[in-house]
């Protein structure tokens, strides 16, 4: 095995990764190498790369955390997987395994959770260490391209549906319909919803339709909520909003039904006003929803494995990382871009 390997790395926040070379990690006891077949490219990585959050990752670090690869090494004490098992790194990149909420399988808000491509390296580079209790099994039949999406996309959206309270013939609102938003729609024409997609470009809301969409509102419209309000027949049942502009959360309040529950989940950095009257008076839930647990993973991966869930998906080289950011910044990636590494 070679002793180095290619990343593309944050120097510093909001400037271009840049192109290093690292010695391959070698794993500790309980952990395991994988080796990066494809990783896709969240807008998360985007809020990372130029430090949006409140919780910044310490310089230098390499982002991703949708890298799927084979296990080529594994650390003292390993069983859970082996060596050539196909895995994915995401997000919850680990736990503690120990106190109230990993006990209730909340591990996604464990106060000692570690962040894939964030708080520890991630999948824009050949090879990545992780830990074999919280990587995603990925099923056969599913290439690594088509499974990386699935592993922060997937899963946000299909655990933020469930977290929606919505019902089989129930409407659902997918504000924002890119990588996290076209899986969405997916994953809840399978629940059996009625689909509202909402977002500001008609070539996302064109393909939206082609994925099954019941209904397209293009955000920036006068009167968008109305136009929701009305053919939902008094506003969706669930609202998940997924895109990245605090002007969706806001609308997207307004498009919830009477007692109906809106779901939070796209991560632009700031706070947004509450309508307070219209939430109380119309019994309204707002929820934040954060990528989804391990059982979350493998159910999100099986409607995949099943054919009834597929990421659209453009195949790019790490080596296009800088000008895929600028595209995913202003809009300009269709669904979502895949990093797909040589195998060798
Ligand atoms: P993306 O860039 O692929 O898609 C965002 C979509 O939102 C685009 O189609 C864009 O046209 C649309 N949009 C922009 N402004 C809009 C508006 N005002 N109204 C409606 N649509 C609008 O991004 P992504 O990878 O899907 O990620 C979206 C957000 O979700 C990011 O903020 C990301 O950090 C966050 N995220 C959160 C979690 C979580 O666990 N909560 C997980 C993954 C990503
Ligand atoms: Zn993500
Ligand atoms: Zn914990």
């Amino acid at each position: 095995m070679a002793s180095r390997m290619h990343a593309a790395v944050v120097e510093q926040f909001g400037k271009p990764l840049v192109f290093q070379e690292w010695a391959i990690p070698t794993p500790s006891p309980g952990q395991i190498l994988v080796k990066t077949e494809a990783c896709g490219v969240c807008h998360t990585d985007l809020h990372a790369a130029h430090g949006d959050w409140p919780l910044k990752p310490t310089l230098p670090f390499i982002p991703g955390h949708e890298g799927i690869g084979r296990v080529a090494a594994v650390g003292a004490g390993v069983t859970i997987v082996k060596e050539g098992d196909r895995v994915g790194v995401p997000w919850l990149y680990s736990a503690c395994g120990h106190c109230e909420h990993c006990l209730s399988a909340w591990e996604t808000v464990c106060g000692e959770a570690q962040f894939g491509g964030y708080t520890k390296n991630g999948g824009f580079a050949e090879y990545i260490l992780a830990d074999p209790d919280y990587v995603a099994h990925i099923p056969d039949g599913l290439s690594p391209r088509e499974a990386a999406p699935l592993i922060c996309a997937g899963i946000t959206t299909y655990k933020g549906i469930k977290e929606a309270d919505v019902r089989p013939g129930e409407w659902i609102v997918i504000s924002g319909a890119g990588g996290l938003g076209h899986l969405g729609i997916q994953y809840a024409k399978v629940m059996g919803l009625q689909v509202c997609a909402v977002d500001i470009d008609d070539g996302k809301l064109a393909h939206a339709t082609r994925l099954g969409a019941d209904l397209v509102v293009n955000a920036k419209t006068a009167g968008a909520v109305e136009a929701v309000r009305k053919g939902t027949g008094g506003g969706a049942h669930g609202v998940l909003i997924t895109a990245p502009s605090l002007g969706a959360f806001r609308q997207g309040i307004g498009m919830a039904r009477k007692r109906g529950t809106c779901v939070l989940v796209g991560l632009p950095p700031g706070e947004f006003p509450v309508p307070l009257f219209d939430v109380v008076a119309n019994c309204l839930t707002i929820r934040g929803s954060f990528v989804g647990t391990r059982e979350d993973m493998a159910e999100a991966l099986a409607f995949a494995a099943d054919g009834k869930v597929k990421a659209d998906i453009e195949v790019q080289p790490l080596s296009a990382i800088n000008s895929v950011f600028d595209r995913l910044e202003h809009g300009d990636v269709p669904s979502r871009v895949v990093l797909e590494f040589e195998s060798t």
